[in-house]
């Protein structure tokens, strides 16, 4: 855990968030300033800096991240309709919180644009 880590402190239980998801691993929970309908953030309970990070320690933990991105998406019922997943890494990613996590969208039509 990292100290100053907001989203360790989410997955520990030391700071406040509308947790749909938890388990030894992830943690999944609602986006603060949701970009669609339906934005939940999906994060290793571990932190990692980045995708890079994750890929480079651990890359195991990434197909169960995966698979609890897709699940969530069928628990909120935007897995017929579709959604987006992705994630951010560093600068010109547009990441601003340093610890890994996958966003979840959907629930209204997104933009098509991916930057
Ligand atoms: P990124 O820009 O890809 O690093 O995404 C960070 C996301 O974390 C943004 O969409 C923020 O709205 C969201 N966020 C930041 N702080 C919190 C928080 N305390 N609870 C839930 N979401 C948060
Ligand atoms: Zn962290």
């Amino acid at each position: 855990m990292s100290d100053d880590c907001i989203f360790c402190k989410i997955a520990h239980g030391e700071l406040p968030a509308d947790t749909v998801y938890q388990d030894e691993n992830i943690t999944a929970f609602r986006d603060i300033e949701p970009q669609a309908k339906t934005h939940i953030l999906v994060i290793t309970n571990k932190h990692f800096d980045s995708l890079n990070d994750a890929c480079r320690d651990e890359p195991e933990i990434l197909g169960h991240l995966l698979r609890i991105c897709a699940m969530v998406a069928r628990d909120h019922g935007i897995d017929d309709s579709g959604y987006r997943v992705l994630t951010n890494v560093g600068n010109d990613g547009g990441q601003s919180v340093g610890h890994l996590h996958f966003h979840v969208l959907g629930g209204n039509k997104l933009s098509p644009g991916l930057g």
